[in-house]
């Protein structure tokens, strides 16, 4: 979306004129190889387009190696402090990989993987995190913190860089949304490299949810971000599903229906809540992406609000009115909703 230069991943590509990239890391230990391969799964089930895996472990290269057959995905090894475990990930098929060149103290080990990387096309992903910017990162900077992400990015780039090495993603994450919001506005301005972007440790549900959408929001509004996380405590598939309901929400990417529903009040004809829930259950996993729905509960804005979907219900003082593309086509009482609105569905 805002780089000028792009990337590719196993056919993936990042950055440049490419689509924003939905991404999410799963959570399996990758000793539990079963279970890892069925999120991978799941995850590209729900349009996930590139997943990161911990590589904590040499004795695990050959699950990695096994992991990257199975996944229909890309895979990027997650490496923390040792080279010969970014050596392995890439041995074991990994397109791409994620290091921190700054915990790695072997220098030479370190241009040893570069060299690796370059002779597969692998990408390397190279970012600094709000946990650890370093006394002497923020003294360089006199104490600003997003200026100090950058300034550690800038000190990994120049490693990449000395080796000759171009085929970079970066990112900078803290989680303070300001602080990640600044420090990425620096590195766009600076680097011509697909910038990937979150809030890290976002937290929990709704909470968490909020604080990555916000931060996430607020950079791809400036045109800053190629591809996105959602960090969130639990289930990895509700990254993506949050992914992409921010891009939709953003109206720059599409994926699966966008329902439109008011949040009632004293006016309501029908039962919106409960409505919206049968709705969502009846609607067909294969339905095309934008398909809008919208559930009104009352004559005032619902019709004109129903009218406009592709599908929609707006609530009146009989019963209710269902809209095919604008148009109304069914009049009825409430006791036929669920019948009328089953054989509308099949009509999508
Ligand atoms: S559409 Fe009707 S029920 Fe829904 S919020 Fe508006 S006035 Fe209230």
């Amino acid at each position: 979306m805002g780089s000028r230069k792009d990337v590719e991943i196993r056919g993936l590509t990042i950055g440049g004129s490419s689509p924003v990239r939905v991404e999410s890391m799963i959570k399996t230990p990758l000793s539990d190889l079963e279970q890892c391969a069925a999120e991978c799964e799941a995850l590209a089930k729900e349009g996930c387009e590139l997943i990161r895996v911990s590589l904590p472990d040499l004795a695990l290269s050959e699950n990695m190696k096994i992991l990257n057959s199975r996944s229909s995905i890309p895979i990027m090894a997650d490496i923390h402090f040792n080279h010969r475990l970014a050596i392995a990930a890439l041995e074991a098929g990994c397109a791409s990989i994620r290091i921190n060149p700054g915990n790695m103290s072997d220098r030479k080990g370190t241009e040893d993987v570069i060299r690796l990387a370059r002779s597969l096309g692998a990408v390397i992903r190279i970012g600094a995190n709000g946990g650890s910017i370093s006394k002497a990162q923020l003294e360089h900077t006199m104490g600003d913190r997003s200026a100090a992400l950058a300034f550690a990015v800038d000190e990994q780039v120049n490693i990449l860089r000395d080796c000759s090495f171009e085929n970079i993603i970066i990112s900078a994450k803290s989680s303070s949304v300001t602080e990640t919001i600044r420090a990425n506005s620096l590195l766009s301005q600076k680097y011509p490299y697909p910038i990937h972007i979150g809030i890290t440790e976002a937290g929990a549900g709704t909470a968490g949810i909020i604080k990555g959408a916000a931060g996430i929001s607020v950079m791809l509004a400036q045109g800053i971000g190629d591809t996105i996380r959602v960090s969130l405590t639990g289930p990895s598939v509700e990254e993506v599903k949050v992914g992409y309901r921010i891009l939709g929400s953003l109206e720059i990417r599409e994926r699966g229906y966008n329902l439109i529903s008011c949040p009632t009040c004293g006016r309501k004809r029908i039962d919106v809540t409960k409505l919206v829930e049968e709705v969502k259950a009846l609607l067909p996993d294969n339905i095309k992406d934008g398909t809008t729905i919208a559930v009104m509960g009352c004559e005032v804005n619902g019709p004109r609000e129903a009218a406009g979907a592709d599908l929609g219900i707006a609530g009146t003082p009989d019963g209710f009115v269902l809209f095919r593309k604008g148009r109304a086509v069914c009049n009825d009482t409430s006791d036929n909703l669920k019948k009328r609105l089953i054989e509308e569905i099949k009509k999508l």
